[in-house]
């Protein structure tokens, strides 16, 4: 007997979650049940993170949770509660198989089984914003080697597990040198190590169009977490409905499984919800805690109810379906196939314990972190850039000076292009003249003259290099 927390959220998740825990304790799974309430109303009554400390106890204490979509509440500075418990808890890894059920659910696409790995844990997901000029915002993407490490090598060995040929990576390192370019080359280093598996690596967009025009040329594609979250959306719908897919959340002490879609408002309370996302959830649940054959049970059962055309509204079509099912109905009709296999789609054996046993991230020796310069971002409302290069070169001190200035990225000093639109937020580069190093008092010194020289300095950014290798970015067009 496991003992599991389940939550059944906002919108369709208490319709979802009813037919999953129905389906699931039919089939025999060996669980208790600990209910916790969290999303909207939890929100509402004034925990801006959606969840009372009570609540976070039980989750911690159990390891294991079940969980129903919920509602973040628009504006508020409400922070997403599925975003905090993958990090608060450490579920590094989000699993989102997608798989074509043809000829049974109508898709473009009949061959297509894809297993998107999502890192869960950082990149834009930091949640790190601010605003400090009145025309720009920005956010902080934040990627890091253990996180890059830890997220590959999970992918690989899925993919060893579970038989799978190959392993693709999707980045943008054409143009995020240092944060996409580490999630590359990880994926690169870790991929020597499985010569048993195919790998490729895709820039984002071109792989992205690749897959919604040919999925059935990927297999486990692992990606850092926004483009998992869109382009596991975008898998999911490809296969006949965002509906039809689960996700395990994998950490190292704890494991959450939910379905990918939200809690579709506008649909709750219908009776009209597809609840296999959800089911699809329990089963990677059931066969995390070695409940295998409970899990095999509900996975055949599943597969039959859609291959006797029993659907619900989202994947419903004349001439394929053959009975619009609501919610619970669909629920029943899977119990009433437990026990039976589908006889065109290949049935599924979950024989082994899911559990993939990682080493422990191990820190690397430190590298050799020299001071190259500094970046001071200023707040300025003047539209020519050789006007503030001249405030700024007042700032120089001793042999540092002022290297370039850019907006939004684009090198606007020196000989800037008069047709290049500026904000009021500009990168002002200093590197020192003839050292190739400087120190943090210089930086401090630069602070101090600004202040003096009435220059609204923002933020600054230390330009490092390790072991010799430049680690920031280049300005673009210098
Ligand atoms: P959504 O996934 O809830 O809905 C998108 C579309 O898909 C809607 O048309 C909806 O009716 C349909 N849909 C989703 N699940 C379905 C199902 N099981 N059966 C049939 N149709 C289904 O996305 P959204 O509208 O962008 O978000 C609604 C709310 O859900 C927001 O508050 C958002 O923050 C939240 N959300 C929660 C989670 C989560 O809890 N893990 C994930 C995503 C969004």
């Amino acid at each position: 007997m496991t003992t599991i927390t389940v939550a059944k959220g906002d919108g369709i998740g208490p319709e979802i979650m009813n037919a999953t825990l129905k389906i699931i304790l039919a089939a025999g799974a060996r669980i208790e049940i600990d209910e916790i309430e969290i999303g909207e109303k939890v929100y509402l009554s004034g925990h801006t993170s959606g969840i009372s400390d009570q609540s976070w106890e039980i989750i911690r204490r159990n390891k294991i949770f079940l969980k129903a979509p919920i509602t973040t509440p628009q504006g508020g500075g409400y922070k997403s509660l599925n975003v905090s418990t993958r990090k608060f808890l450490g579920l590094y890894a989000n699993v989102r198989p997608c798989a074509s059920f043809y000829p049974f659910i109508q898709t473009k696409h009949p061959v297509m089984d894809i297993v998107i790995v999502r890192e869960n844990e950082e990149d834009l997901y930091a949640g790190i914003e601010h605003q400090q000029t009145d025309e720009v915002v920005q956010c902080l993407k934040l990627i890091s080697r253990p996180g890059c490490e830890k997220i590959i090598r999970y992918a690989f060995e899925y993919a060893k597990q579970q038989n799978r040929k190959k392993v693709t990576c999707f980045t943008k390192d054409n143009i995020m040198k240092q944060t996409d370019g580490l999630f590359h080359q990880v994926f690169n280093e870790i991929a020597a190590e499985y010569p048993e598996i195919e790998n490729e690596h895709w820039i984002i967009d071109i792989g992205a169009a690749k897959m919604a025009d040919t999925p059935e040329l990927f297999d486990v594609v692992v990606m850092p977490n926004l483009y998992g979250d869109v382009l596991s959306d975008i898998a999911a719908q490809l296969t006949g409905s965002v509906g039809l897919a689960g996700s395990a959340n994998i950490g190292e002490e704890c494991a959450m499984f939910e379905a990918i879609h939200g809690s579709a408002p506008a649909i709750a309370g219908q009776d009209v919800a597809n609840p296999s996302g959800l089911i699809q959830a329990a089963i990677m649940m059931l066969n995390h805690i070695g409940q295998n054959q409970v899990a095999e049970k509900v996975h055949n059962a599943w597969l039959k109810t859609l291959e006797d055309g029993i659907h619900t509204a989202d994947i419903f079509k004349e001439g394929i379906s053959t009975k619009k099912v609501g919610t619970q109905e669909f629920a029943q009709a899977v119990v009433l196939n437990l026990g039976k296999k589908p006889s065109v789609l290949k049935s599924v054996q979950h024989l082994n314990n899911y559990t993939l046993n990682l080493p422990k991230y191990r820190r690397r020796a430190t590298a050799k972190k020299v001071l190259d310069g500094v970046d001071l971002f200023v707040h300025w409302n003047g539209t020519d850039a050789n006007e503030l290069a001249g405030k700024l070169q007042r700032l120089e001190t001793g042999g540092i000076k002022l290297n370039v200035i850019t907006n939004r990225g684009i090198k606007v000093w020196p000989d800037g292009f008069k047709e290049t639109f500026c904000t009021d937020h500009w990168r002002c580069r200093f590197r020192p003249q003839q050292s190739l190093e400087i120190s943090k008092i210089d930086i401090a010194t630069l602070l101090t003259r600004a202040i003096e020289e009435d220059i609204d300095v923002i933020k600054t950014e230390n330009l490092y290099s390790f072991d010799g290798k430049v680690a920031y970015s280049l300005a673009q067009g210098q």
